[in-house]
C-alpha cells in the first residue's frame, strides 16, 4: 500500500466530504473509520429488518449546496415540521399563520415585538434565550413559544446563547427551512461514499487510529485492526474525531438524546411533513430541570417516520433528553417514559398508537456501546471559540462538528470541511 499525499481520520460526514474535496484536487487521500460502516453520527441502523435513524436527520440549505458543489447525487426535499402545543398546532417553517397565531396572545404578542424592537435598537446586554423572555414576556403560551428553539438546539433556555441565532446568518447554514435526504440518512452517506470511490479515495474502515506522530516533514499514523498494528506516513493528516478535548476547560457538556423506535403498521403518515414535536406547557421549565440532572413528568420530545421501501412496516425515531448524568434507562423508566410519550402521541396523530407492533428504548449507554461515542448535542463555547483547524503543526488539522466554525450541527461539520480542505491545498504544493 503506498503512503498518500493525505490521511483523513473518521469517515463521519465532514471526513467523507474531505477525502472528496481533496480527492478532486488530485490529492491521494486515505480516509481512515473505527467502525465497521461510514457516516458517524449520519446513518441507519438496522434491527429486525427495520431501519432507524442512527442521529441526523435534516439538513440545512447551507450543507445541501456544499454537497451539490461537490457533485453528491442525494437528492433533498423540503419538508415541514409540526409543533404540537397545548392543543395547537405550528407548523414550520413559520409562516404568516404563525404571526396570526401568535395574535392570539395580543398583550403577549404586544411585549414580544417591544422584547425584539428594544433588542434590536439598544442591544440590551440579554445574553440567553431566557435573559430576553424574563426580561419581556410573562410565564404561558408566547415564552414557551419562544423558547423552543433551546429545545432544539438541546440546551437549558438559559444556555441557549442568543448567538446560536447569528451564526445561522453568519454562517449559512440554512436550517431555518431544512431537506430531508430523498431514501434517508444511508442514501446520502451511501452517495457520498461512491463519490469518494471514484475519485480514487482509499476508504479503510475497521480501522482505528491509535496514534499520529510528527517525523520532521511527515506524520505518521498507527492505525489497529482486529488483524495488525500498522503504520502509514503521509505529508498532511486531517483529524475529523471529537475534539471536545480541546475545548475551553469551563465549557459545560452537551446533553444526551435518548430514542424510543417504535415501528408501525398500516400507518400512512402525511408526506409534507417530516418531524413532528410534542411541546408541553412550561417546556423550557422542563429543559432546565434535565439538564439539572432530574427527570420531569412533562418533557418535550420529536419524532419522524424514516423512509421505507416496505409498503407495511414504518420504523419511527423518537428523541428526548435523558437527565444530565443518566445514561441508562431502566425498565420501570422506560415503562414509565412509554406511557407518557404513547399518550401524547395519541393526542398529536390520533390513529398512531393503534398501528404500534413494536418498541425498543436505545437509550445513550446503547447508543455508546454501538457508535463508540455518545448521543450529545455539541455544548455551546461561553469563554472561547471551538478549537481552530490548525493545531500549530503545519502538518495537522482539526476538522468535524467539533472544531471552527461555530454551530452544532451537521451544517457545521460540512462547512468545517470545506474550510480545512482549502487551508491544506494552500499549504501543499
Ligand atoms: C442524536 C443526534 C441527532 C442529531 N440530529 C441532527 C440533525 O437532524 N441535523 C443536523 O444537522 N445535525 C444533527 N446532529 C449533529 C450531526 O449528527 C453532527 O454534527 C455530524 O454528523 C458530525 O459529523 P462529523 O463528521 O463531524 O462527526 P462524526 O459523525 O462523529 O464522525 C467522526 C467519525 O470519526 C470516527 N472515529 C472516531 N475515532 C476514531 C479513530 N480513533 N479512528 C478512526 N475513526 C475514528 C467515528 O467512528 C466517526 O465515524 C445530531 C447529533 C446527534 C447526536
Amino acid at each position: 500500500m503506498s503512503n498518500p499525499d493525505i490521511i483523513v481520520i473518521g469517515a463521519g460526514l465532514s471526513g467523507l466530504c474531505t477525502a472528496l474535496t481533496l480527492a478532486q484536487q488530485n490529492k491521494h487521500v486515505f480516509l481512515i473509520e473505527q467502525l465497521d460502516r461510514f457516516g458517524g453520527l449520519c446513518g441507519q441502523h438496522d434491527v429486525n429488518g427495520h431501519s432507524y435513524t442512527i442521529a441526523c436527520n435534516d439538513f440545512g440549505n447551507g450543507m445541501i449546496n456544499s454537497l451539490k458543489r461537490l457533485g453528491v447525487k442525494t437528492q433533498f426535499e423540503k419538508k415541514k415540521s409540526r409543533v404540537f402545543y397545548e392543543g395547537e398546532t405550528i407548523d414550520t417553517p413559520i409562516d404568516f399563520m404563525f404571526l396570526l397565531k401568535l395574535m392570539k396572545s395580543p398583550q403577549q404578542f404586544a411585549a414580544l415585538l417591544k422584547g425584539i424592537w428594544q433588542f434590536r435598537r439598544t442591544s440590551p446586554p440579554l445574553v440567553t434565550i431566557s435573559d430576553f423572555t424574563n426580561a419581556y414576556l410573562k410565564p404561558g403560551r408566547i415564552k414557551d413559544i419562544v423558547e423552543i428553539p433551546a429545545y432544539l438546539m438541546g440546551t437549558s433556555p438559559a444556555d441557549f446563547n442568543l448567538k446560536y441565532l447569528a451564526y445561522e446568518t453568519e454562517y449559512k447554514y440554512g436550517y431555518n427551512n431544512p431537506g430531508v435526504p430523498v431514501g434517508g440518512p444511508n442514501q446520502l452517506v451511501s452517495d457520498l461514499v461512491a463519490a469518494c470511490w471514484d475519485h480514487g479515495v482509499t476508504l479503510l474502515k475497521n480501522t482505528k487510529v491509535t496514534e499520529v506522530k510528527e517525523k520532521g516533514a511527515h506524520i505518521e499514523v498507527t492505525m489497529n485492526t482486529a488483524q495488525k498494528v500498522s503504520t502509514i506516513s503521509a505529508a498532511k493528516v486531517i483529524d475529523t474525531r471529537p475534539h471536545s478535548k480541546a475545548y475551553p476547560p469551563d465549557t459545560k457538556q452537551g446533553m444526551m438524546l435518548c430514542q424510543l423506535r417504535l415501528l408501525t403498521k398500516n400507518h400512512t403518515f402525511d408526506s409534507r411533513y417530516h418531524t413532528y414535536l410534542h411541546y408541553p406547557k412550561d417546556g423550557g421549565n422542563a429543559m432546565d430541570r434535565l439538564d439539572k440532572g432530574q427527570w420531569c413528568a412533562q418533557f418535550p420530545f420529536h419524532f419522524f417516520p424514516n423512509p421505507t421501501s416496505d409498503n407495511k412496516y414504518t420504523a419511527i425515531n423518537v428523541f428526548f433528553y435523558q437527565p444530565r448524568g443518566i445514561t441508562h434507562l431502566d425498565e420501570a423508566k422506560q415503562q414509565q417514559l412509554l406511557d407518557y410519550i404513547l399518550a401524547c402521541i395519541d393526542k398529536m396523530l390520533p390513529k398512531l398508537s393503534d398501528s404500534i407492533v413494536e418498541h425498543h428504548f436505545f437509550d445513550a449507554q446503547s447508543f455508546f456501546d454501538e457508535f463508540h461515542q455518545w448521543p450529545q448535542v455539541m455544548p455551546f463555547i461561553w469563554h472561547g471559540n471551538k478549537p481552530s483547524n490548525q493545531t500549530g503543526s503545519q502538518h495537522i488539522f482539526r476538522g468535524g462538528h467539533t472544531a471552527y466554525p461555530p454551530g452544532d450541527h451537521a451544517g457545521a461539520a460540512v462547512l468545517s470541511a470545506e474550510i480545512v480542505s482549502n487551508l491544506v491545498m494552500k499549504e501543499t504544493p
